[in-house]
């Protein structure tokens, strides 16, 4: 449309130029007399009686009407939102009014007549279009002459298209620099690299570990793994969602177009400071294509103390007890549910100074960087077992062993001949569902069960919660009989909280009833309305009732029976603090507790 309005401004302004140059009105006053010398009666004579004053009179008002009615029609677009201002009446408003003045000037025969109504209708509907437009602008933005250098038309930095918007640093995949580099340039000529910046940015923002893509022909499932628990994300259109693979893919410096074969590649991407570590993996499947991303924060992690993961002071205590005596101790959690981290903190909260530990572990075991702490090692996959460089190193007498895994019954038999023979400490590591589930699943491999049942201190057991966001967490008021149910006192100041709900469709409206926006997502936690994770511990000390079921009736019930008589306190029940403390949320302690 401004190209067609443009078009028309020139067209008027050559005409008018023209016939300016070619009309008497700035032509000389009366023509001069002039007869033919061969008595032609079509001889014009020499011509070009043009009033040179007349002309420079009307010259600038032209270029001033060219130059305004150019910028009023481009000004209006531009602030078309905020003026409201209608194109379609400025515009003619504009030409036509220059026109009637131009047709003024060659009609009327009086020179000093018809050049004021020229000038005005030229230079009048520039000002008055001002007048109106001004107001309705901030006051940077406010103009007198076109003339003037356009606040908003200052030569801008050159921006590129895939620098706009979020400011992350890539580091593409290659096998060297140089491919990497291209990879970078590459994914970067994406049409949807801006899409592509914000998909990256989100799933950093909302903390995801793993985000999974489902490709089928409509669209694109995208579901987010944050804090251990899958969330489904909004799904993307087909178009955009390949758009945003082709790039992923780029970076991680794999074939784009193969959607087929399976492929695994990698990238990082820094925001701030915050640089994570993109792992991709895409495969062809029966519907379409799955990408799965793995997401890891690179940043060296601190090991955090036992307490800092949850721990109460009291069993903290409890627990060191255990941690720098002669015996047994396990550490247990669900797959997947944070055992490095309870390990090494119980590591750390044993005394590895005054003592002399000694650690035996598979080959392929991560957790084996601990001070004072040196680990030899075994090969699981090959059959072989931690006992014959365990019975190596009892030769030098250590005071405590370190056995992440214990494999058979003939190591679990010598550790307790240490423990009992040599007073030595051993502390061991077993996936399962409670603690009362670790003693049974050690008890199955099959060692002497008196001999296990004399040497275990403890074991030590957690799951790990959601924490609620802070920033967005709602109060709730708990029913009385819930309080009841769960043995919690009930006092006017009890309190329950609930992850963020954001509000319902139909209250979206405003006074007049018109939809409105819903407010943005909160902050700190993206939405989610979970920021982190806090570990729920239990400690099942073993006592005589519980050292008799595990010798006797060697089953989950049996010893969680005993257990329970002799006061033990489920994670189950540790974790109702944290729904009076507002730690987590009563949906969040029923998912746990089914887990
Ligand atoms: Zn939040």
């Amino acid at each position: 449309m401004p190209k067609t309005r443009l078009q028309l401004f020139s067209l008027v302004a050559i005409v008018s130029f023209v016939s300016l140059l070619d009309t008497g009105v700035v032509s000389a006053q009366g023509w001069p007399e002039y007869t033919s010398p061969d008595g032609n009666p079509f001889d014009r004579g020499p011509g070009f009686y043009i009033s040179w004053w007349k002309l420079l009179c009307c010259i600038p008002f032209f270029f001033f009407w060219v130059k305004a009615a150019d910028w009023v029609n481009a000004d209006i677009q531009r602030n078309r939102e905020t003026t409201k201002m209608e194109l379609d009446s400025w515009n003619p408003a504009v030409v036509f009014s220059f026109l009637g003045g131009f047709i003024a000037l060659l009609c009327l025969p009086i020179f000093w007549i018809g050049f004021p109504i020229y000038a005005i209708a030229s230079i009048l509907p520039y000002f008055l279009y001002l007048r109106a437009r001004n107001p309705l602008l901030p006051k940077a933005t406010r103009m007198i002459f076109p003339i003037h250098p356009d606040p908003l038309k200052q030569p801008a930095k050159v921006v590129l298209k895939q620098d706009e918007g979020l400011q992350l640093e890539f580091k593409a995949g290659g096998e060297n620099s140089q491919r990497s580099q291209a990879n970078l340039i590459a994914a970067r000529q994406n049409p949807f690299f801006l899409q592509v910046k914000e998909s990256l940015y989100d799933i950093m923002f909302k903390r995801a570990e793993r985000v999974q893509l489902d490709y089928t022909q409509q669209a694109v499932a995208v579901r987010y793994e944050v804090d251990g628990v899958w969330i489904n994300m909004p799904p993307r259109d087909r178009q955009t969602g390949d758009a945003i693979l082709y790039a992923y893919k780029q970076l991680a410096n794999l074939n784009p177009m193969d959607r087929q074969n399976r492929q695994e590649g990698s990238f990082e991407v820094a925001s701030g400071k915050t640089k994570s570590k993109f792992e991709l993996t895409s495969a062809g499947i029966q519907t379409g294509e799955r990408v799965v991303l793995k997401v890891t924060e690179l940043k060296k992690k601190s090991a955090m103390n036992i307490m800092q993961l949850g721990m109460l002071p009291d069993m903290y205590a409890q627990l060191q007890a255990n941690l720098n005596r002669s015996g047994m101790v396990i550490i247990s959690s669900l797959p997947s549910g944070g055992l490095s981290s309870s390990w090494l903190g119980a590591l750390d909260a044993a005394d590895r100074v005054t003592r002399d530990f000694v650690g035996v572990c598979d080959k392929d075991f991560q957790d084996k960087v601990i001070e004072n702490v040196s680990f030899v090692e075994f090969d699981k996959a090959a059959g072989q077992t931690p006992l014959a460089e365990t019975k190596n190193l009892a030769l030098k007498l250590p005071d405590a062993y370190v056995i992440p895994e214990m494999v058979d019954a003939d190591t679990v038999n010598y550790l307790c001949d240490q423990i009992e023979k040599e007073k030595a400490f051993a502390i061991t590591q077993i996936h399962a569902k409670s603690s009362v589930e670790a003693v049974v699943r050690t008890l199955m491999l099959n060692g002497d069960r008196s001999k296990l049942a004399k040497s275990l201190n403890c074991v030590l057991f957690h799951k790990l919660f959601r924490r609620l966001c802070d920033q967005c967490k709602q109060a709730v008021q708990p029913p009385p009989q819930l309080l009841q149910q769960l043995g919690i006192e009930p006092t006017p100041q009890t309190m329950f909280y609930q992850q963020y709900q954001p509000p319902p469709p139909e209250t979206l409206v405003d006074e007049k009833g018109r939809p409105i926006a819903p407010p943005p997502p909160c902050r700190t936690c993206g939405g989610i309305g979970f920021y982190g994770r806090i570990a729920v511990f239990e400690l099942l000390e073993i006592n005589d009732k519980v050292r008799q079921a595990m010798v006797n009736t060697p089953t989950l019930k049996d010893i969680g029976a005993a257990a329970q008589i002799t006061g033990h306190k489920t994670v189950q029940q540790n974790a109702i603090n944290l729904l009076v403390a507002g730690v987590t949320s009563l949906q969040e302690l029923q998912r746990v507790v089914n887990q």
